[in-house]
């Protein structure tokens, strides 16, 4: 079998590295599964073998290495423009199509993020993907297939990836020296791409700043001003991180609240269990999904804002009816 540098997904890797061998693949791909689990890493492995004479992945030809440095000239990656993959990307990727291959035996697409097509650019690619012309291989991928036209959904062969297994994620730490392994491989959930982003000191350093927040904000100890201070954050992926580290540490608060101890922040189990007897294990729960509706929602959102500051309020809710409480009396 193909693809032994990726870790996991051994359905996936079966049926791509056929498709290579038979030397004839499906003309449409739909990667789908969890965000960070390695389907664009397979994706271009697979175009890398599909693009090289020799049908191996990486097999030290010229065409391979190509590939790896992301210069060849058949292997198009395809990346959402802003908010949306609006139509001028799909044109390129109709341009592109239309080129026979340069180097190779096949032209590979990957459209990244896939579910960020508008409505009238997913109608641009429907023949693309129904009948490109030879040799072209197109590969679509997404965390959120819900969010694409059945139109699309319909013409592509579906591949569908789950998360990685905690050994196969801590092998991967391993593999590039990362500290923290044990929290690390819980905090990324089965997802090789959380594990290896917060394996990045600076990735870490903010992790633990995010986490400092969380905790005043379980604890009911958040001022207007240190609210504030979260917006400073304008880094959309900041913000995304700020509240997949909010969602780690709610999750570990009902957890130990229910008597659970199988954290994920293993690293600040003791402030997690003395913080959490301060609210009913149902008020952690219900947070949990407030904080899950807010990360959905800051996918296709682009001011948080708002979002973040309904998200702050309630979260706190508990403590601020604890301080108004008096004055209903
Ligand atoms: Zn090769």
């Amino acid at each position: 079998m193909l693809f032994e540098k990726i870790t996991g997904h051994i359905h996936p890797k079966r049926v791509l590295s056929k498709a290579v061998e038979s030397g004839e693949p499906f003309h449409s791909y739909l990667f789908w599964g969890p965000e960070g689990v390695g389907k664009k890493s397979l994706a271009l492995r697979f175009a890398q073998a599909l693009a090289c004479p020799n049908r191996i992945d990486g097999c030290g030809c010229n065409s391979c290495k190509e590939a790896e440095l992301g210069i060849h000239p058949d292997i198009h990656l395809i990346l959402p423009q802003g908010e949306s993959l609006k139509i001028s990307g799909t044109r390129a990727l109709i341009e592109l199509s239309s080129l026979h291959p340069l180097k190779s035996p096949f032209v590979v697409n990957i459209l990244e993020e896939a579910d960020r097509l508008t409505p009238e650019a997913a109608n641009s690619i429907l023949k693309l993907l129904e009948e490109p012309p030879p040799a072209v291989v197109n590969i679509l991928i997404t965390s959120r297939p819900h969010f694409l036209p059945p139109t699309v959904l319909s013409r592509c062969l579906p591949i569908s990836f789950g998360f990685l297994k905690m050994e196969e994620i801590k092998d991967e730490l391993q593999k590039v020296k990362a500290g923290e392994i044990g929290t690390i491989s819980r905090i990324a959930g089965g997802r090789i791409g959380e594990a290896l982003h917060w394996a990045k000191p600076e990735n870490w350093k903010r992790r633990l700043k995010y986490l400092s927040t969380g905790f005043q904000l379980a604890a009911g100890n958040v001022s207007l001003s240190q609210v504030d201070n979260l917006f400073k954050e304008k880094d959309k992926n900041g913000v995304m991180d700020f509240l997949k580290v909010l969602l780690s540490l709610w999750r570990d608060l009902s957890l130990v609240s229910l008597g659970l101890e199988e954290v994920a922040n293993l690293d600040q189990f003791k402030n997690i269990q003395s913080l959490s007897g301060e609210r009913p294990a149902e008020e952690w729960v219900k947070g949990c999904f407030l904080i899950e509706e807010v990360l959905e929602l800051s996918y296709t959102t682009v001011n948080m804002n708002m979002l973040i500051t309904s998200l702050v309020i309630n979260l706190s809710m508990k403590k601020l009816k604890e301080r108004r409480d008096p004055f209903a009396a």
